[in-house]
């Protein structure tokens, strides 16, 4: 397994191997890698010939209050488990070389971006998109794999490769999940053992959420009040949002539909978690 930090480098070896006719898959993280990520890249193995995975803290991603300065980095384990997944390439860039202080180009979604997460944490996904195009220039992609974990962020990397041409597929990977329920997470070694039993609510309204969908006479509006019950009783966690919206507008749901997810965030101590379901109505 080769690990590069210049981004000369990546880019000339990936084409290399695009010339030779081999498909190029591509897994963007931040690093802190744990099981959810190495789903991504073992289906990334699966399904192309030469594998990227790409480690980089993306500073722009931060908001001004958020964990940037004390967010994992486990690089030495990290590349552990790239070579055991089978992955190709790490690219581990430096934040000088992605960003450096004469940049001034911002990619930035103009509607999909400015809710939930989006509205909780301005500026956020346009230093998502900002990052994830630079990555997709660099390590050239056939295919690049996402969780579904991060819903609203995958939804928004597919509207940017549609909107700019890329001739690139997006993968959406299902959410991989402690045995208790709790979506896995860099940020949840940040849980205290009385928070880290609190966060299991989340998992509980989702469930709750989708038990709900299948009576087939609860409103997306009842189910939503639900979730916000069941999680608002629980001392120490604070919600941020929980709704049941559609799929592709993420718009909150009036009525039943076959495109609903069920989003939440919350905020348990001082570690903000984030999950959804798809909710399948009967
Ligand atoms: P991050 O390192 O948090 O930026 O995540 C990198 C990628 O891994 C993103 O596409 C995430 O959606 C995905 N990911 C994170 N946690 C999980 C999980 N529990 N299951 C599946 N994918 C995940």
């Amino acid at each position: 397994m080769q690990v590069e930090a210049l981004p000369s480098a990546v880019r000339s070896v990936v084409q290399s191997h695009r010339c030779g006719g081999r498909r190029v898959g591509v897994v963007p993280t931040m690093g802190a890698l744990h099981v959810g990520h190495v789903s991504l890249m073992e289906a990334a193995r699966r399904e192309c010939d030469f594998v990227v995975t790409t480690i980089f803290v993306n500073p722009m991603q931060f908001g001004p209050n958020e964990d940037f300065e004390c967010y994992p980095r486990t690089l030495e384990q990290d590349l552990q488990r790239c070579e055991a997944a089978g992955v190709d390439l790490v690219f581990t860039p430096d934040a000088a070389q992605m960003f450096p202080p004469d940049a001034e180009s911002i990619v930035s979604l103009t509607g999909l971006t400015r809710k939930l997460e989006g509205r909780d944490r301005p500026g956020h996904f346009d230093g998502v998109t900002t990052v994830v195009a630079k990555l997709f220039n660099i390590t050239l992609p056939h295919r690049a794999y996402f969780g579904q974990k991060d819903y609203q962020q995958q939804l928004v990397i597919r509207r940017m490769v549609s909107d700019l041409n890329w001739a690139l597929e997006i993968v959406t990977c299902p959410i991989v999940r402690e045995d208790d329920g709790l979506a896995m997470s860099s940020r949840n070694r940040y849980l205290s053992p009385a928070d880290r039993e609190r966060s299991l609510v989340l998992f509980r309204a989702l469930s709750m959420a989708q038990q709900l969908a299948e009576t087939g006479s609860e409103s997306p509006d009842s189910i939503s009040r639900q979730m916000q019950q069941l999680i608002g009783g629980v001392n120490g966690v604070d919600l941020v949002y929980s709704v049941v919206a559609d799929c592709d507008t993420l718009e909150p749901l009036v009525e039943t539909s076959e495109r609903a997810v069920a989003l939440i965030a919350a905020r348990v101590g001082k570690t903000r978690l984030i999950d959804n379901q798809i909710l399948r109505f009967r």
